[in-house]
């Protein structure tokens, strides 16, 4: 793009819409009210307990607004859970293909990361018995994100019952859920929460935001429900690191959560027929097929037919193609022979893109 060319960008992992503008307002509106200072580190009072009425909406699992904490992102979350429970001699299961982030910072903890595959014959769910089989006395937590990121895999609820109830045999064992992707479901697809299973409510950090729903990844705001015994703990993180979120986007995340959600869903609307748009096209290109995976804004075709890999693919379509997509192998070594398309691009791109790569293809 620096260099003029028109390229088509299908690697991007943001919702291309702009935050609802009633969000925008309270944000303007907070600063024109004189909210310039600090705020409690764990978030504003009002904020905390807008997210506990939220998840009980949408989860009907009851939250004590004490147990959320409010923080610049998805990404901090992450970060002090993995430092919290991550050491040299520890070992961290997480998604593979998955979220480039949580191998990163489990090396940079000194534990070990231990991957569990995600695969497509499976249409990207996590299997249940092959996370707890991984599970060994330095287990200390296992990472899940449904749906997911880079596959849109959603993991159907018989899989999570399974998960849980197999915990019961590793109380030493912690869980970090991602459910950034919560409520970008498409198909009738329903997402389980885990926060509706009590018993392990004392070890379970769910993490969730405003980035994706409300298309509001540059202002840096997310939240997790952390066990009661560890909140104090980690706002003494939040405290030495950022010590609080910016007072005007807290706001702006209240405005979000309480007003209307219309945006949200003529947003879905939109990503739901540039999924099937894109599905359908990139299954009808040579040596292509592509899983409907129903989560996310994310279309992870295996591409191994084609002889080509996942890099040679990526530059294949980026340096002829002029598309800009992910290698697979860019979320984990097992994303090998699968590259990663963004649907978070106009209907009208999507379709340039995908006969763009047909032609390069041929
Ligand atoms: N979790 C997953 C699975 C993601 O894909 C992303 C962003 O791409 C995040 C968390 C981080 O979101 P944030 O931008 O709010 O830090």
């Amino acid at each position: 793009m620096a260099q003029g060319k028109d390229i088509i960008n299908l690697g991007i992992g943001q919702p291309d819409f702009k935050t609802p503008d009633h969000i925008v307002q309270a944000g303007i509106k907070a600063l024109q009210d004189g909210h310039h200072g600090y705020t409690p580190a764990n978030g504003i009072a009002p904020l905390r307990q807008a997210v506990a009425q939220d998840l009980e909406r949408r989860h009907g699992a009851p939250v004590d607004p004490d147990c959320v904490v409010v923080v610049p992102g998805g990404k901090p979350t992450m970060f002090f859970a993995v430092l919290m429970f991550g050491e040299p001699g520890a070992e961290i299961l997480y998604p593979n293909p998955g979220f480039p982030i949580y191998e990163s910072v489990i090396k940079f903890s000194g534990a070990t990361p231990i991957p569990y595959a995600l695969q497509e014959d499976n249409d990207f769910a996590f299997d249940a018995d092959q996370v707890l089989a991984k599970i060994t006395p330095a287990t200390r937590l296992i990472i899940i994100n449904s749906p997911a990121n880079p596959t849109g895999g959603v993991t159907p609820k018989t899989e999570i019952d399974k998960l849980v109830a197999g915990l019961a045999k590793h109380p030493h064992v912690a869980l970090l859920s991602d459910e950034i992707y919560s409520q970008m479901l498409y198909g009738g697809r329903t997402h389980t929460s885990l926060l509706t299973y009590p018993e392990i409510r004392d070890r379970l950090i769910m993490l969730d935001g405003w980035s994706k729903t409300y298309a509001m990844t540059g202002w840096r705001l997310g939240y997790a429900v952390w066990p009661k015994a560890l909140v104090a703990d980690v706002t003494r993180l939040c405290i030495n690191d950022h010590s609080c979120v910016n007072a005007a986007a807290q706001y702006a995340g209240l405005a979000a959560l309480t007003g209307p959600q219309d945006a949200v869903a003529e947003m879905m609307v939109a990503f739901d027929q540039r999924r099937q748009l894109i599905v359908q096209a990139l299954n009808s290109l040579p040596g292509v097929s592509c899983v409907d995976a129903s989560g996310a804004f994310y279309a992870f075709p295996n591409i191994k037919a084609t002889g080509m890999t996942s890099r040679q693919a990526q530059d294949l379509f980026l340096n002829e193609a002029n598309v800009a997509t992910i290698s697979g192998t860019s979320f984990g070594a097992w994303g090998e022979g699968y590259v990663r398309f963004s649907y978070a691009n106009s209907a009208q791109n999507i379709e340039r893109a995908i006969e763009r790569i047909r032609k390069v293809m041929k």
